[in-house]
């Protein structure tokens, strides 16, 4: 496969794609030394992943300078890789603590018969991941399953796959990783493969996709946790303080070029505050400034040509239907990047795309409203529910509001919080998303099938016992 450099444009890296027969040996072999790897005790598997971490450290600089080149972000990149180290720390902290199967007691049940509990990990899981963020993704799930005790076979986007190389030489040093944690390169053919070989999947990506592995893993009746794509909303109430408002919004919008699954997508003000909320970002929209200089500027060009389409389309049929461009507005070819500059609208409304299909770029369609009750529903006219963002100074009138938003998480007087903090258990709402938390104490919990061993103490039931009244 020809990979595509997104800042020139230019063709210059090459995938070697594993075939099936590929995915199913190397799912066979994780399988094999999956079995040493489960009887060790978590701390056995922490100090193993802290040889991980070491030799991560070891090739931080040329994993980051690869995900540079896949996303086009250098600072980004290195907080990618730092992120990883902080990922890896949180989970040696908190994946002993929470291995902890209760103590054998005797059952309320029924009282001659004592409980034991065992937690038996899947044996092999499958990671799927998205171009968005490369390495993050690829990992966020893939460590705690390991510490839980999985083996895992890891499938990185096929759009990003340059850091795929420096990642797999940390691996290659820790030789009891490189048993349990196998590398798949590919797109969809091997991503099949992998939905063919494993206990469980763990997919970040589209919708569209996500279905589709949803209803693979169903036909081979194995757990499919699936984190799938977004429309956030904003709420801006009129008593929102509108300095944190607008900077909050713009950065979750626009941050990482608008190429993240919880970015603000469309937003709702009170109709009380709509002309100075619309003036004031659409003058901090007009401020960023662009990477085309590699050393320089806040925001980087779009990563998948693919994309870029689709967010060209979006306004332009926004246009059509009679939406007002108020700063941006179109995807440039620069130097063979495709650029799209803060791009905010309005009079906008649910008949366009832009305000109810995921855009991933840095798009900010604004709509106003007239009363709370109205921005809850627009918010909720949506087939998504990933997360939202309310902003008041009122907390109580913030936090009756979220209780009403159907969204898996809700950041008040902020966006994107998720993106930071990752102890908070959340749940998907609607097509956004299904299955066990990956975030919070679940995202480790959730690898492991609990199994109930129950002692007899006493004589067991006869059949006189079930004699029945005629
Ligand atoms: P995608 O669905 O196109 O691809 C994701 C992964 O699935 C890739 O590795 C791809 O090769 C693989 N794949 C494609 N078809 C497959 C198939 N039939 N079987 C198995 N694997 C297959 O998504 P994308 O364009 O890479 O990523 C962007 C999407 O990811 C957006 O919708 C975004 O919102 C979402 N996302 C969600 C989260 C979250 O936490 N909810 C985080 C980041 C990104």
């Amino acid at each position: 496969m020809k990979i595509r450099n997104p800042r020139t444009g230019e063709f210059d890296y090459e995938l070697s794609e594993n075939s099936a027969e590929s995915v199913i040996a190397m799912a066979d072999n994780a399988r094999l030394n999956q079995k040493k790897w489960q009887l060790k005790s978590i701390d056995e598997r922490v100090s193993v992943l802290k040889n991980w971490l070491e030799s991560i450290k070891k090739y931080e600089n040329e994993i980051a300078e690869q995900l540079a080149v896949d996303t086009s972000r250098k600072q980004i990149a290195k907080v990618e890789v730092k992120g990883i180290f902080g990922l890896l720390e949180a989970w040696f902290f908190r994946a002993p603590q929470l291995y902890n199967p209760p103590k054998e007691r005797q059952s309320a049940s029924c009282n001659t018969v004592q409980i034991g509990q065992q937690w038996v990990p899947y044996q092999l899981i499958g990671v799927i991941s998205p171009w968005n963020f490369p390495l993050l993704l690829a990992l966020i799930d893939t460590i705690p399953a390991l510490l839980a005790g999985c083996s895992v076979l890891l499938k990185p986007s096929e759009v990003t796959p340059r850091f795929m190389d420096g990642l797999e030489k940390s691996i290659q040093e820790v030789p009891e990783l490189n048993g349990v944690l196998k590398l798949v390169r590919g797109g969809a053919e091997a991503g099949k493969a992998v939905v063919q070989s494993v206990d469980a999947i763990c997919f970040t990506g589209s919708v569209p996709t996500g279905k589709k592995i949803g209803a693979a893993c169903a036909e081979r009746f194995i757990p499919a946790f699936l984190e799938l794509g977004g429309k956030d909303p904003a709420i801006v109430l009129d008593d929102a303080d509108m300095q944190v408002a607008t900077d909050a919004i713009l950065r979750s919008a626009v941050g990482a070029t608008g190429q993240a699954c919880q970015s603000l997508e469309r937003i709702y003000v009170d109709e009380k505050i709509y002309d100075e909320f619309v003036t004031i970002i659409t003058n901090k929209s007009a401020d960023v400034t662009l990477t085309t200089d590699p050393n320089k500027g806040q925001m980087g060009p779009l990563i998948f040509e693919k994309q870029a389409e689709k967010i060209q389309l979006q306004l332009d049929e926004a246009e059509v239907k009679g939406a007002k461009i108020l700063t941006g507005g179109k995807v440039k070819n620069i130097n063979g990047g495709l650029w799209c500059r803060p791009t905010v609208l309005i009079n906008v409304d649910h008949s366009m795309q832009v305000m109810t299909e995921e855009t991933f770029g840095p798009v900010i369609p604004i709509m106003a409203f007239k009363s709370d009750e109205e921005a809850i529903t627009l918010a909720n006219d949506s087939i998504f529910g990933l997360s939202a963002s309310v902003f008041s100074k009122n907390k109580e009138r913030a936090l009756e509001i979220a209780s009403q938003i159907e969204a898996g998480a809700i950041s008040i007087n902020d966006g994107s919080l998720t993106n930071k903090v990752f102890d908070a258990e959340k749940n998907s709402f609607k097509e956004s998303g299904i299955n066990g938390s990956r975030m919070g104490d679940s995202g480790f919990l959730r690898f492991f099938r609990k199994k109930a061993v129950l002692f007899q103490t006493a004589h067991p039931d006869t059949m006189s016992g079930f004699e029945e009244m005629q």
